[in-house]
């Protein structure tokens, strides 16, 4: 546990979202008490801390959503609003003494290598050095602003989804949203119900998953605090991983039966939800299910048949100070604009400057596309190891597993530097380059590139995320290939 020097060995934790927090708890367990944790925000939780919009929930059920550790009889709803899940993280971070290592509102600018350790520098200009990096900064936190004619005219209120103002009265007022993926139709489907006026802006349809969203009862929740086995069986939900494992098989095999029965039950959900068949033709995407994220929504198809909601998918043309003209020359006057329009989804922990073995910059590194190996590595930036980093299995499965198989590979390796003394391991250039030739081919036969647009495309329009089934990330999460990684002695 001590380095050559007897020193503990530190550990500089950045961010403390739900994957920065399960490092913070595993390393505690494993008895390290030289940890800091920075979070930019005031809070812990990270997107559950940032993003706070009516109608926000996981689509993952809420006890599949927690950590294996950490099972919560006190779920209100199959799939719970994402305040509940922020109290859950509070809570685990409460519970396992998380919270006295995390340095709030301190935001991580620069990490250099300087041959021995990482020199951190934050916003306040304080430095810090470290021996381990564990880039835990997500991928969803960078709000995607869209460019449209006339937008900085508005008069009204204009919120983006990941900062909402919960000053601004919903009630009753003539609203704009724009965007349809997960964001968009959560939003949709909450504010529908007390605006005066809804109209959804969708650039693209999407194909919608129905769901059940039934709360718990008061009797249901107590058998959850009496029998602790209980909740382990809700955890390992077999129809959550069934869908999880089916649209793992329809993202590898874009042909196969289960990827072409999934178009059909979403076709077949659209036939049977919504009775016009002129807002049925607007809806039906032209684009394969499970191209772009699949949306999952229990009332989405209903509430956009309400008197009071309209759909507009004919694009927009431009904004004024009173509201948006379509491309059909349509006109809507609203009070406020809620912008779903999702992330940048390249920068990950940039602006953040990371300068690695021999001055090597990430920046260049990534200049023609973020890329890591098994979403954690990069040559020659030595101990710098990220969760959720570029090229892992976001999207259709839960981030709470993704995170805990991958802190079990990452633990490993720190294991292996302090075991063998070691100054740092990271991935070998050549290990690094023949798996991203082997990710980038199978990359391109996904269904993530049959042809739509979406964040999971990079600039060259290569699918960034995990090209091969969950299984296989989880196998390969069990134990590092020692041998693709490089050893700094
Ligand atoms: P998103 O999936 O990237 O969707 C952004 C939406 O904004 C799209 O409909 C896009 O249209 C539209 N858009 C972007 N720029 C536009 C422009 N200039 N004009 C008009 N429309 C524009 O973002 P998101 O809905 O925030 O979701 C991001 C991810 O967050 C999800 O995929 C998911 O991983 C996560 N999330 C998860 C949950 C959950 O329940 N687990 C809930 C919310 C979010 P186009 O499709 O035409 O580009």
């Amino acid at each position: 546990m001590s380095r050559s020097d007897g020193e503990a060995p530190r550990f500089a934790i950045i961010g403390a979202g739900i994957s920065g927090i399960l490092c913070a708890i595993k390393l505690l367990e494993a008895g390290h008490r030289n940890i800091i944790v920075y979070e930019k925000g005031d809070g812990v939780g990270g997107t559950w801390h940032r993003n706070t919009y009516p109608g926000l929930f996981c689509d993952v059920p809420s006890h599949t959503y927690c950590y294996s550790f950490e099972p919560n009889p006190e779920w209100s709803q199959v799939f719970s609003p994402g305040r509940e899940i922020l109290s859950y993280l509070e809570h685990t971070v409460a519970k396992y003494g998380v919270d006295q290592f995390i340095r709030y509102s301190e935001e991580v600018t620069a990490c250099e290598y300087t041959g021995n350790q990482w020199r951190l520098t934050t916003k306040l200009e304080s430095s810090d050095l470290a021996d381990f990096i564990i880039c835990a900064t997500g991928v969803l936190h960078h709000p995607h602003y869209p460019k449209i004619p006339g937008l900085e005219k508005f008069e009204g209120h204009i919120i983006h989804s990941a900062r909402w103002d919960h000053e601004v009265q919903l009630e009753n007022k003539r609203i704009a949203v724009v965007g349809n993926g997960s964001t968009g139709v959560q939003l949709v489907a909450e504010l529908a119900s007390n605006s005066k006026h809804l109209v959804h802006y969708q650039r693209t349809p999407q194909w919608i998953r129905p769901i059940e969203n039934p709360h718990f009862s008061e009797e249901q929740k107590r058998q959850f605090r009496l029998h602790p086995e209980l909740l382990q069986e809700m955890r390992r939900d077999p129809a959550f991983y069934q869908t999880v494992n089916d649209f793992s098989t329809a993202i590898t095999g874009p042909e196969s039966d289960v990827a072409w029965g999934l178009q059909e039950f979403l076709a077949q959900n659209l036939e049977a939800s919504v009775s016009n068949p002129l807002l049925k033709e607007k809806l039906l995407p032209d684009h394969r299910a499970g191209c772009k994220r699949i949306v999952s929504s229990p009332n989405y198809y209903q509430q956009i048949q309400r008197d009071n909601v309209d759909t507009v998918t004919c694009g927009i043309r431009e904004i004024d100070a009173r509201g948006v003209r379509d491309n059909d020359g349509g006109y809507h006057r609203f009070d406020i604009i809620a912008l779903a329009t999702g992330y940048n989804t390249l920068q990950f922990m940039r602006p953040m400057r990371v300068i690695g073995h021999n001055g090597v910059d990430l920046n260049e590194r990534w200049a023609k596309r973020p890329a890591a190996y098994l979403a954690t590595s990069v040559p020659d930036f030595p101990n710098f190891f990220m969760m959720s980093g570029p090229n892992g299995p976001i999207g259709n499965a839960s981030l709470i597993d993704v995170s805990e198989m991958q802190w079990e590979y990452i633990s490993q390796l720190i294991d292996v530097v302090l075991d063998k003394n070691l100054k740092g391991i990271c991935v070998s250039n050549s290990a690094f380059e023949d798996f991203e030739e082997r990710r980038i081919k199978a990359a391109k036969t996904t269904l993530f590139a049959t042809g739509c647009d979406s964040w999971y495309l990079d600039d060259e329009g290569v699918p960034a995320t995990w090209p091969w089934s969950m299984e296989h990330f989880e196998v390969m999460m069990k134990a590092p290939i020692l041998d693709d990684y490089d050893h700094f002695r």
